[in-house]
């Protein structure tokens, strides 16, 4: 087995209250005998970069062995070409991570592996499951005698329970053990796993992340977004179906039905997490934000001089607004590229500078305007306190904030780490409070049933729980819930130490 040199990623030191809003992992999987599944892993995966940057991996399979390398760190820092060419094989399976359950550590990176009757298991997890404990305890009766797997090793993720969960069952094949168990697992799942023969798919019975098919002239693609399947050269066959378990071997696809479906895809999707490239259920997610842009400067006009957007999130919204205002749209802000889309401030004093070194003012274009400045969300509302005050300095005549969704006044159980109700800025307080917070001349959120009608979905196949505290996938009580629940004891195996994360 390959591993990476489990370098220290220094991120992990910083406290989670000082970090920006995180995104959520991205998963690729490709069964395709003749081509470098590796390689293509790897494009992949680095299409589906901001869905998670703290640590990526891939799992290959040559019909006979499975290997994995993963570690922590972006998709090109971790794989290098050497690196590539020894992960042999027809199958793979990819993951690009962002922590939503266990912390960010080399230990918890994915693909996770688990030994099954037959083999091997290598699984990859997009989502956040919201039983997490009562699986843990599913595990400790069901298999108290387990060896080795990667929670005794260590690992503290949701991700891992399922898979020592779905290796456990040394009488049923991998395929049979998932369909007696998927229904159990409660939660956001996007899963992409593998043993030595066989590519598995599967989608909770909300559909809460994105997960598509794709075709190869010789194979087949799953990935989290569609565009991954642009980048790797597959056409787009269909969206697994929420409450679908997908199995590709050489006698080709099979699809069997785990649950019923209950539409509830995260509405946030659209508003901020994929890729503007990216359809999702049929929408095209630029188009949507360009439209929730066009409804924003309906429900909020106000006489100014030019449109910018916080690049680069805020653009599609910023270009909408712009057209359907008719005031010029321009770029008063100049972003760094190399600054990744968590870059993190270590302290309050620093953070200001953190957003500059990230977004810098055009003097020239900014002096004597009144500006419209669109993002797509305020969450803590640091961005927005600080461009106010850099647009001010670069000598802006008014300032007016228009925000593309609503105000976030919930946590997210399903994948996104937003703050705590208490970090949230709008939690508690009025529209008028959050606009004297950050120092605008006027903000305006757009409306919920803007967002909705803008994302083409209907509301009740939706999760806007961030938004509207509705949650639509049952939440346990607080103790059995949160992402260090693991580290916290609660998970310990008997005979067996889990780690406490430092
Ligand atoms: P704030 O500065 O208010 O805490 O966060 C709002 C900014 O973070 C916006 O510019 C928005 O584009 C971005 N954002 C919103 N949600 C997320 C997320 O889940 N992850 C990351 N990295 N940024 C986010
Ligand atoms: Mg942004």
């Amino acid at each position: 087995m390959l591993r990476g040199d489990g370098k220290l990623n220094l991120d992990i030191a910083v406290s989670d209250s000082d970090k920006a809003p995180q995104d959520q992992c991205g998963v690729f999987g490709v069964w395709a005998p003749g081509e470098e599944v590796a390689k293509l892993t790897f494009f992949g995966l680095y299409s589906l970069q901001h869905r998670g940057q703290e640590s990526a991996g891939i799992a290959t399979s040559d019909g006979k062995k499975i290997l994995v390398y993963k570690d922590m760190g972006l998709v090109s820092q971790v794989f290098s070409e050497s690196a590539l060419e020894s992960l042999v094989g027809h199958i793979a399976v990819g993951h690009n991570r962002y922590s939503t359950t266990g912390a960010s550590h080399w230990r918890n990176a994915q693909p996770t592996l688990g030994r099954t009757s037959a083999g091997t298991i290598a699984l990859a997890h997009n989502g956040n499951l919201t039983n997490t404990a009562d699986l843990l305890d599913m595990l400790k009766e069901r298999y108290p005698d387990q060896g080795t797997n990667e929670i005794t090793g260590g690992n503290t993720t949701d991700t891992a329970v399922l898979t020592a969960l779905m290796a456990g069952d040394l009488d049923h094949t991998l395929e049979a053990t998932a369909l007696e168990l998927l229904p159990k697992v409660k939660g956001a799942f996007c899963l992409v796993f593998m043993d030595e023969h066989t590519l598995y798919a599967a989608r909770d019975p909300q559909g809460v992340r994105p997960l598509v098919l794709g075709r190869l002239e010789r194979g087949w693609v799953v990935a989290s977004e569609t565009a991954a399947l642009d980048i790797v050269g597959a056409s787009f066959v269909r969206e697994v179906e929420p409450g679908e378990l997908i199995a590709i071997d050489e006698n080709g696809l099979r699809s069997t039905r785990f649950a019923e479906v209950k539409r509830a895809g995260c509405v946030f999707e659209y508003v901020y997490l994929a890729r503007p490239d990216t359809s999702i259920n049929g929408k095209n997610v630029y188009d949507a934000r360009v439209e929730m842009g066009r409804t924003l400067a309906r429900e909020y006009p106000v006489e100014a001089d030019l449109v910018i957007p916080t690049p680069e999130s805020g653009t599609p919204a910023a270009i909408g607004y712009s057209q359907e205002s008719g005031i010029p749209f321009g770029h008063g802000l100049v972003k760094n590229a190399y600054v990744g889309r968590t870059f993190i401030q270590p302290s309050q004093t620093i953070r200001q500078r953190g957003i500059r070194l990230k977004l810098n003012p055009l003097k020239e274009v900014i002096q004597g305007k009144r500006i419209i400045v669109i993002d797509d969300s305020i969450v803590r509302g640091n961005t927005q306190r600080a461009l106010v005050q850099m647009l001010r300095e670069a000598g802006a005549a008014e300032i007016h904030v228009r925000i593309s969704s609503p105000p976030i006044t919930w946590p997210c159980f399903y994948g996104i780490d937003f703050a705590t109700r208490a970090e949230l800025i709008a939690t508690g307080i009025g529209v008028d409070d959050v606009r004297q917070s950050i120092g605008a001349d006027s903000l305006g959120y757009l409306t919920k049933d803007g967002m909705v009608a803008a994302t083409g979905q209907q509301e009740r196949e939706l999760c806007t729980a961030c938004f509207t505290g509705k949650y639509p996938i049952e939440l346990p009580m607080a103790d059995r819930l949160g992402k260090n629940l693991l580290e916290k004891g609660v998970a310990s195996i008997p005979g067996e130490s889990v780690h406490l994360h430092d």
